[in-house]
């Protein structure tokens, strides 16, 4: 057996949970190798690879109980048996119980023989989910097993786990390996790894009978409640896995925090003369965050910290007050944003407010090429104070002479590892740059807590005076003519509108063309009135004089693909549309509703939508319609479309918990809080050891 290096201290559950999958009776090289392809490398692996539902053969249900969504097995005789060749060949066999009902079992893929196995009078015992057909409920393609006349079928006395799989790994193999790794679960004592008095005092209850009700729910387990994950079973794996998420992000933060960083700041001449220049003045909440900020680095420790501010609530001088500190202390500052036209106008900005003070601003973007890039690159070799742009400032070849602080603009849309990307830019020994993260998005406390453990979290919770919220309805695109009316006569009023086209399509070429024949339509139907078009697949330049038409009155009406979706800011312009706007998530219509509002005037909102509406939409339209207020949107979007989403990490995998939920085990963050803390201080060890269990094969991989 390949053992591993270990330790003699180590206790043996932790020898036993380490032993290669291979090590196991009867696993060959391939099945070992499909194994892997699930992460699924060393026993422990498969104690913790947790079934994603379950399936009921514990019981057999009439026909005359069936229910349509329900997946139940069912007893029953053929009564009849067609094959159609219309369209496709399909089989259809009819079977019947004592229930005196029949159900319908229909088959697009079969063989001859099987065919001809399923006669009239072939007793059946059948799995599957009915739904409602045509004619009565039926099930497509169920499992079945032909049963000898006067048998009785035998029943499973337990739940049937399905877990996840992969191509090639059937559900029967991957049970038989689990079992195999059960049968070496060692003693409660051995395999707990949260100190018991931790444990006891949270009322934590066993893992070890956690782990085994999982993989062998009892038949009488309450299915629904396994179903929801909110069986006390799964919410003591769920506790073990957040506590194992909340100790690996302390410790990223700790091992962070050992570094060094530049102390920024000088005299505040700069951001005296920065702030004397503004046409306004902070808002409390504004100073109270660029306190925070300012305070943070000048230590010599690096800054981690995080602003959320709501659409409008003006981070983008925080993050210029941020800049000005470090240009005093003679260090770059990189300011990132997720689009091109966000960069843009935080470029137009800091141009603007820097120039008079005679600071340099570079811009650095993918489509900046060939000879302007090699320009920009030298000056950012050189050391010009400050470069903005888009994710072409963390590429290879992108080096900076002196970088401080870095400030990313709108995180959600880039994951913890691209932001640690840049960070690295800036690593000189064991120095690293200051990072300030803005987010719009704002983030219930529940998911920072846990998502962000690793950052410090300042809140912009204060909109600069003025503002008026925003009216929003939802309207039928039944009744477009009189939108466009109503545009229309906003229009004569001197207001200025956005007309957002909210194509969900991959490419931008699809989108581009959506907002082109939105763009011919207004433009026809508003003659008197100047309608502009911005899109994604125009050039920079195109798209800034657009913009700057647009800022300047020029056009009254904008049509836009989601490309505005983040900071654009147009203060006169008070009407927005959004058409399809059933199609969008709430985070997406908060954002571009923000567009809106930011002027004195009153402003309205239209979401046209495409009925029918499904439930989600209809709740999700009438959350856009009852509030303006970013936080609210946010929790509701959270109980909406879950965690993952809302902070635009699915992609990334950031956040793919196998079995915690944090919208609904939220209620468990207290907890592991307290716990995490405790073990960091007192069990560094034992920490250690959970992460190697819960993340392990992720881990080690993303280390490699
Ligand atoms: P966001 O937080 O969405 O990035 P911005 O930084 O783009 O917001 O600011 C939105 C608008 O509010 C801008 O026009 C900005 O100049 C203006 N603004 C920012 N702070 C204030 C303030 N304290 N008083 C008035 N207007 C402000
Ligand atoms: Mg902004």
């Amino acid at each position: 057996m390949p053992a591993r290096p270990n330790s003699p201290a180590m206790d043996a559950s932790h020898t036993a949970g380490l032993t290669p999958v291979a090590a196991l009776p009867g696993i060959g090289p391939a099945l070992a190798e499909a194994l892997g392809r699930l992460g699924l490398e060393r026993v422990q692996d498969l104690w913790f690879h947790l079934p994603l539902r379950y399936e009921d053969r514990t019981r057999i249900s009439t026909i005359a109980e069936l229910r349509a969504g329900e997946r139940v097995q069912v007893q029953g005789v053929v009564e009849a048996v067609e094959r159609g060749f219309r369209y496709r060949p399909q089989l259809k066999v009819a079977i019947g119980d004592d229930s005196r009902q029949t159900l319908l079992l229909r088959f697009f893929h079969f063989h001859r023989a099987q065919a001809e196995q399923l006669q009239p009078g072939r007793r059946l015992l059948v799995f599957g989910e009915a739904r409602q057909g045509a004619h009565g409920l039926e099930m497509v393609h169920p499992q079945y097993q032909r049963l000898a006349d006067d048998a009785e079928p035998s029943m499973e006395d337990r739940l049937t786990p399905v877990y996840p799989s992969t191509e090639g790994l059937g559900q029967k193999r991957i049970t038989s390996v689990i079992a195999k790794a059960l049968a070496l679960l060692p003693s409660d004592e051995q395999l707990e790894l949260i100190p018991p008095e931790l444990g006891a005092a949270h009322g934590l209850t066993s893992l070890r009978d956690a782990l085994m009700y999982v993989h062998r729910p009892p038949a009488d387990a309450h299915v629904g409640q396994l179903m929801l994950g909110r069986h006390p079973a799964q919410q003591r794996l769920a506790f073990e896995e957040l506590l194992t998420q909340h100790i690996s992000l302390k410790r990223m933060r700790a091992a962070v925090r050992r570094r060094h960083a530049p102390v920024l700041g000088g005299d505040g001449g700069l951001r005296k003369r920065l702030l004397e220049g503004l046409p306004f003045q902070l808002t409390g909440a504004q100073q109270r965050v660029s306190d925070d900020v300012a305070t943070d680095i000048a230590q010599p420790r690096p800054m981690l910290r995080l602003v959320q501010g709501d659409v409008g609530s003006g981070k983008t001088v925080v993050a210029a007050l941020a800049a000005l500190a470090a240009t005093e202390a003679g260090h770059q500052v990189a300011l990132m944003a997720p689009t091109e036209l966000l960069a843009e106008q935080h470029l137009r900005n800091f141009r603007q407010w820097l120039q008079p003070l005679d600071i340099e601003v570079e811009w650095l973007a993918g489509k900046v090429v060939g000879k302007a890039r090699q320009q920009a690159l030298a000056r950012v070799a050189a050391g010009v104070p400050i470069v903005v742009g888009t994710h072409a400032l963390m590429q290879e070849g992108v080096a900076f002479a002196r970088l401080g602080l870095v400030i990313v603009d709108e995180q959600h849309r880039f994951g913890v590892q691209q932001r640690l990307a840049l960070r690295d830019k800036g690593l000189e020994g064991d120095q690293v740059p200051h990072q300030l993260v803005l987010t719009a998005t704002p983030i219930p406390r529940t998911l920072a807590m846990s998502a962000y453990a690793d950052l410090d979290v300042s809140s912009i919770d204060e909109l600069p005076p003025g503002r008026t919220p925003v009216q929003t309805i939802a309207i039928s695109n039944g009744r477009r003519i009189e939108v466009i009316e109503r545009i229309h006569a906003a229009c004569r009023e001197g207001r200025q509108v956005y007309w957002v086209c909210t194509l969900i399509e991959e490419s931008e070429q699809l989108r581009a063309q959506a907002a082109e024949v939105a763009h011919a339509e207004l433009s026809a139907a508003l003659m008197d009135c100047k309608v502009g078009l911005i899109h994604g697949r125009m050039k920079p330049k195109e798209k800034q004089a657009v913009m700057d038409a647009f800022k300047a009155g020029e056009l009254a009406v904008l049509v836009a693909t989601t490309v505005i979706e983040v900071g654009v800011d147009v203060p006169n312009a008070s009407l927005m549309v959004i058409e399809n706007s059933e199609r969008l998530g709430l985070a997406q219509l908060h954002q571009l509703r923000g567009r809106v509002g930011r002027g004195a005037v009153a402003s309205n909102c239209v979401l046209l939508y495409q009925p029918p509406l499904g439930q989600l939409a209809r709740e999700r339209l009438q959350v856009m319609r009852d509030t303006n207020d970013g936080f609210r949107i946010a929790e509701k979007d959270l109980e909406l479309r879950g965690p993952g989403e809302v902070l635009g990490t699915r992609q990334t995998g950031q956040l793919s918990f196998r079995i915690a939920d944090l919208a609904r085990d939220a209620h468990l963050l207290p907890a592991v809080q307290q716990v995490g803390s405790e073990m960091l201080r007192h069990h560094p060890k034992r920490a250690e050891q959970l992460i190697e269990r819960w993340v392990g094969v992720a881990a080690r991989y993303a280390h490699a």
